[in-house]
């Protein structure tokens, strides 16, 4: 049997996540005690089962209530009803992968599930009875979680079943800096100044509705709220509120609250964050709101430079085509589209016409001008190559992933005075990533 090491350090990973993250000097001894096992001819499994007994984690195989679950339980089987089901992309082992996230619920109590084995083919529906196994518990954010791994299976149970769900205790209130928070979380208490707030009206099951909407910050972080009751939320002041709770959508998170929540004033002196997170944190989070990077300019790609728009939908014109309204007389516009590294990772970042122009120092219509006088749109590239190829610079935005990597579109990017010694650790670490590669 051929073993790669992926399949060890996939196996430990699975083992030191069920047995509560020992620590590091724990997870060495596994690992080593794991690859042993295999040199020896042991088949996965069993090597798997050994360590796990031997490190602690208690082994069950009976159908379990959830109320009995306990942190380190393996090869749970039970039987419950789905009363949620999210999806979240993640970056594991640098593949893009579907993790699945929910409740769980049976006669005896509720517990949250996670799930990195693909359940898109089961279509899971809120109310659908699964019975699951082999699948095992561990930590997270401090509550017990149900998780299921390659190995474990679920069903879905034919036929019509009652279940009756004992309603979840409520979730202890907490209080967090706002860079900590994730999606998925109850009863959060923050402490943050509103920095804009705007409404809309949008309809919900109950008819319309006004949500009070914008950003808050503390020294952590930014954030986007959604307030679906009118606190009478001001900006510059400083607000604590309790009782919120948080969406992800795209690793973009942001807080929700509503009358059920208590919102007052603070007399906390925030200064707002202006700190830079590295380009391998967003990665890990899959994007990032107003977020501040810093990095150095590796790359002008295509579609930099002077551009058409639609006039109607304001899209790219390719050789003079909308893609919705066919031809049409294209409005000019200028941007750069860029590759930024901080040695950490790369960002594909857009940059529109009002933030290139001070970038390249010519606005629009000199550069048409330059166009048209030497016969060659591509100039106008070539002097945004040579203004800005290998320069440090400071930028700010959301960022999203998608097919193509993480990209951003600038709200605002400013050259970077940096000093030599902090430059040269860049460059330093950027030349050891790509030694890597
Ligand atoms: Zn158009």
């Amino acid at each position: 049997m051929v073993v790669s090491n992926t399949d060890i350090s996939r196996n430990v990973d699975e083992i030191v996540r069920a047995l509560g993250k020992p620590g590091e000097a724990k997870r060495k001894e596994i690992e080593s005690e794991f690859a042993r096992y295999i040199d020896h001819g042991v088949p996965m499994e069993e090597a798997r089962r050994t360590i796990m007994h031997k490190f602690g984690g208690a082994t069950l195989s009976a159908q379990k209530g959830i109320a009995s679950l306990q942190t380190g339980d393996m090869d749970v089987n039970v039987l419950g009803k789905i009363l949620s089901v999210n999806t979240r992309q993640v970056v594991a082992r640098g593949e893009n992968k579907t993790v699945y996230f929910g409740f769980l619920g049976d006669e005896t109590g509720t517990i949250s599930y996670s799930s990195f084995k693909d359940l898109a083919p089961l279509n899971l529906q809120k109310g659908d009875i699964v019975r699951i196994e082999h699948a095992y518990v561990n930590e997270y954010n401090g509550k017990m979680r149900l998780n299921l791994g390659d190995r474990s299976n679920i069903k879905k149970e034919e036929g019509k079943m009652e279940m009756n769900i004992p309603a979840p205790p409520a979730a202890e209130a907490k209080e967090y800096p706002l860079a900590e928070l994730k999606g998925g979380l109850r009863n959060v208490t923050v402490t943050a100044k509103i920095e804009s707030v705007g409404q809309r009206t949008v309809e919900t099951k109950t008819g319309a509705k006004v949500v009070y909407f914008g950003k808050m910050a503390d020294e952590t972080g930014t954030i986007r709220y959604s307030s679906w009751h009118d606190f009478g939320l001001k900006q510059d002041e400083v607000v604590k509120i309790e009782g919120a709770y948080t969406r992800e959508w795209q690793g973009m998170v942001d807080v929700n609250f509503d009358e059920r929540c208590k919102v007052s004033k603070s007399d906390k002196k925030i200064e707002a964050s202006t700190k830079t997170i590295p380009i391998r944190d967003i990665e890990a989070k899959g994007g990032a709101y107003d977020a501040s990077i810093e990095g150095v300019v590796v790359d002008i790609r295509p579609g930099s430079g002077l551009i058409s728009r639609c006039p109607q939908c304001n899209k790219t014109l390719l050789k003079g085509q909308c893609k919705e309204h066919g031809a049409v007389d294209g409005k000019p516009d200028l941007r750069i589209r860029t590759v930024i590294d901080d040695g950490t990772g790369t960002l594909n970042v857009t940059i529109g016409r009002e933030l290139s122009e001070p970038l390249i120092g010519k606005n629009l219509e000199q550069c048409k001008t330059e166009a048209q006088k030497a016969f060659d749109p591509e100039v106008v590239v070539d002097h945004m190559r040579k203004s800005l190829m290998l320069k440090p610079m400071s930028i700010k935005g959301n960022a999203k992933k998608d097919d193509f990597g993480l990209s951003m579109i600038a709200n605002d990017a400013k050259p970077l005075a940096l000093d030599r010694a902090k430059l040269r650790e860049k460059a330093e670490n950027m030349l050891e990533n790509m030694e890597a590669i």
